[in-house]
């Protein structure tokens, strides 16, 4: 039997767990494969794409900064990436590119699992880049009635808007500017979600505490720091708060289930994470 590869690219890639999680996979599944992370320049993105087509390749992950500039490269795209304007994932099929995001699919499945059900409810979502488009078009495929999408740029939050309202067309939508999250509301909100890249970078944006009640979760989406200050506040407040893993985790297992066809191994991708989480 043929040895298939896939591999991440993007620019820079030397810090992802993708590899670790993917190769922990094939090894528990005893797959013949293995996963790499290529750093690869804009300039030389049509050529890296096009390996994807060799019969051996099973396909591969995207990351910043070619989650969008990689669309044109696809024969095919998926519904929830013509939604979002973004790719994280490109499966092989017989030399044809298909264009995933299991970045939202991965969201919405993970919040399910754990519980978190906005099903008729009002959320709130802060940031307006890729993550936050894949987190309006996840928490709309679970239901949630009103959507508001806050954001330090205010014109990219209505742009985001503009783009998920006609295929959205069951969610109420709306958005204003990331300084309205300090105000006191009378909206009982179901799901606070920080996407925004503050917790990335050991900051966190500024949420009145009357925003949080007991049944509210706080999501943050940036899992390195696991604990950062939008959840430690949201806790604080009475709120459940969790960070990005579940959605980690979850993208990647559902990319794995559409390269091979196989249910991703949860089990083998938490030893994997746990024992790179020792080592550093
Ligand atoms: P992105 O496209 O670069 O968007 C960044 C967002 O953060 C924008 O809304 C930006 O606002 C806002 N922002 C940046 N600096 C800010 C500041 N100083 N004050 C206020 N807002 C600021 O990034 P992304 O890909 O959406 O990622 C966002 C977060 O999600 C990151 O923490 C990332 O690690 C996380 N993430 C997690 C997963 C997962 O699997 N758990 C997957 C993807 C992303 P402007 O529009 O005003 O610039």
């Amino acid at each position: 039997m043929t040895h298939r590869w896939a591999c991440l690219i993007g620019q820079p890639v030397a810090h992802s767990l993708s590899p670790t999680l993917h190769n922990a996979a094939f090894a528990a599944l005893g797959m013949d494969a293995h996963y790499d992370a290529r750093d690869v320049a804009p300039e030389d993105l049509a050529e890296s794409v096009a390996a994807f087509r060799q019969l051996d390749c099973l396909g591969a992950n995207v990351t910043a900064p070619h989650k969008q500039a990689v669309l044109a490269l696809m024969d095919e795209l998926s519904d929830e990436v013509v939604a979002i304007g973004a790719l994280n994932t490109i499966v092989n099929q017989s030399g044809r590119l298909m264009g995933a995001n299991t970045d939202a699919r991965g969201l919405a499945r993970w919040m399910r699992q754990v519980g978190i059900d906005p099903a008729g409810r009002p959320v709130l979502v802060l940031g307006a880049g890729g993550a936050a488009r894949a987190t309006v078009w996840a928490l709309a495929e679970l239901g949630a009635s009103y959507i508001r999408v806050l954001n330090r740029t205010a014109d990219h939050a209505e742009a985001l808007i503009h783009a998920l309202r006609p295929r959205l067309s069951s969610t109420e939508l709306s958005w204003g500017r990331l300084e309205e999250a300090a105000e006191p509301t009378s909206t009982q909100w179901r799901v606070i979600v920080n996407a925004t890249s503050l917790g990335h970078h050991g900051e966190a944006p500024v949420v009145h505490p009357g925003c949080y009640s007991r049944e509210c979760v706080a999501i943050e989406l940036a899992y390195n720091p696991p604990e950062t200050g939008f959840m430690v506040a949201a806790r604080r407040a009475g709120a459940r708060a969790e960070n990005g893993l579940g959605m980690l985790l979850h993208q990647a297992a559902l990319a794995f289930e559409r390269w091979t066809g196989q249910v991703a191994p949860m089990e083998a991708y938490a030893a994997a994470l746990t024992e790179r989480v020792a080592g550093r």
